[in-house]
């Protein structure tokens, strides 16, 4: 546990504490993570961060073209947004799947992502979604698409007191699902995920992005699936097609929650389902 933890209220008071305290520091979000690592011992680090009072990380905005989710909004408070009900289809089904009640009131988003597990749920359905990841260090802004932040399990580029501050998604017409298969039908990190965004023209699928957490290092983007999914009709010869191709391109591992083969083997049942799903529904649209 740190020794020490300091709470900012503003974005402007965090820049000017930072310099005054020791380097082996972290940002605390909800906890849930951090908090569970530092109990089993995991953490040494002596100053933890709140970042919990900063008012600006934690609101869902609406502009013209695209929806900016504060990192400091919870997964409760995604779930109770109309905003992102009507504009981001497969984060709103990824929701149901994060954990429990209790837990989804603690958990942030930017958490989620900093602390790049290869399941979480939040990132994998905001990869779908066609999300960037807008960071600040000491009031200096940078972006990059979502996907371009994860180096590793547990790694990646944000840079030491870099803070990430919020995600922005296109708005764009499409339908979508997520679909996790985990221990349990819900409560349990997943053995393999689908996130799964089409935007449809009729029943021609005009583009599509799919995401997988669980099948590899990094939450995957499965770049050859959507390129083939794109200008296709969506009907079962398709998603069959479309469930052999995403098979090559995760690459599982075998641990205690499931083994190598058997994930890879339900990406291909989970994306098929999805596609066909999005195709009964024939929603065309988020909303
Ligand atoms: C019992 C249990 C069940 C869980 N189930 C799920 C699940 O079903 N799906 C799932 O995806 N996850 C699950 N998790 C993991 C966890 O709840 C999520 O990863 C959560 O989103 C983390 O957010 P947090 O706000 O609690 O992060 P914290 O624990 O506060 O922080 C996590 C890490 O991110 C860093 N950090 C936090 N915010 C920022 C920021 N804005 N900028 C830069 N760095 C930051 C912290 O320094 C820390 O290293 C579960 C955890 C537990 C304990």
């Amino acid at each position: 546990m740190p020794k020490l933890i300091v709470r900012p209220r503003t974005l402007k008071e965090l820049w000017k504490l930072l310099p005054t305290l020791p380097a082996a520091r972290k940002y605390l979000a909800g906890g849930t993570d951090l908090v569970t690592a530092a109990n089993a011992g995991f953490d040494a680090c002596g100053v933890w961060v709140d970042i919990s009072g900063l008012k600006e990380l934690q609101s869902v905005k609406e502009t013209k073209t695209s929806v900016i989710i504060g990192a400091g909004v919870t997964i409760a408070g995604l779930e109770t947004s109309p905003v992102i009900r009507r504009w981001l289809p497969v984060l709103t089904a990824a929701i149901p799947h994060f954990a429990s009640p209790s837990l989804r009131n603690m958990a942030t988003v930017g958490g989620n992502a900093a602390n790049a597990s290869p399941c979480a749920d939040a990132v994998c359905a905001l990869c779908a979604e066609r999300a960037e990841v807008i960071l600040e260090l000491k009031g200096k802004k940078r972006r990059l698409p979502l996907p371009a932040l994860f180096k590793g399990p547990k790694l990646t580029g944000v840079k030491k007191d870099e803070l990430i501050t919020a995600f922005e998604v296109p708005k764009w017409t499409h339908t979508g699902d997520y679909l996790k298969l985990g221990p349990r039908a819900y409560f349990g990190i997943s053995k393999a995920a689908v996130a799964l965004a089409v935007e449809l023209e009729g029943d021609k699928i005009k583009s599509a992005s799919v995401a997988l957490a669980s099948v590899a290092p990094v939450p995957l983007m499965a770049i050859k699936t959507a390129g083939y999914l794109t200008g296709r009709i969506l009907g079962p010869e398709t998603a069959r097609a479309a469930a052999v191709l995403v098979k090559t391109e995760v690459s599982p591992i075998t641990d205690v929650r499931s083994d190598a083969d058997y994930r890879r083997e339900m990406c291909g049942v989970l994306l098929e389902r999805a596609l066909l799903g999005c195709g009964v529904q024939g929603l065309g649209a988020s909303g």
